[in-house]
């Protein structure tokens, strides 16, 4: 195994602190006047709740906001996930969902790859399947807000 300095993190206080840092001061949070699409997600088994607000134009994430109260885990990963969809296109944006689940059911291969940034801190969260759905909820929120844009409306 080479120790390619962040590809095997040993200290999961490090991480704790990436979350706590996000859930302190969250990023991108807020509201916004010209969404395209607003999804409201809530994950009654933790008390989480998120709004998602982006703004697409033409094929690019211009913006994304979120609102939301609940645990660290759930805040953190959305702040972190508002981060990483800026300046994407939708399709990328699927990508990096489809690469954050694996991460959250364990897949190491995903909590090595750099796509994800920061949000590879909350590998640790995959063994416990209770806050995986905290992790996950903003996530759902952008499948649900991208699905919206599927069928422009002309
Ligand atoms: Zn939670």
């Amino acid at each position: 195994m080479t120790s390619h300095d962040r590809d095997t993190p040993p200290l999961s206080s490090l991480f704790q602190e990436v979350i706590l840092d996000h859930y302190k001061r969250p990023r991108n949070r807020g509201d916004m006047d010209d969404a395209t699409a607003t999804v409201h997600m809530n994950n009654p088994t933790c008390g989480d709740e998120v709004v998602l607000r982006l703004k697409l134009n033409g094929n690019t994430i211009e913006d994304a906001r979120f609102e939301g109260v609940g645990c660290s885990i759930s805040q953190a990963s959305i702040s972190m996930m508002t981060q990483l969809i800026k300046g994407k296109t939708p399709a990328e944006a699927v990508t990096l969902t489809r690469r954050f689940t694996e991460l959250m059911h364990g897949d190491e291969s995903a909590a090595r790859d750099r796509q994800l940034g920061d949000l590879r801190a909350l590998a640790g969260v995959s063994k416990f399947a209770a806050r995986v759905k905290c992790a996950l909820l903003g996530w759902n929120a952008l499948e649900e807000a991208l699905k919206d844009q599927d069928s422009p409306s002309e």
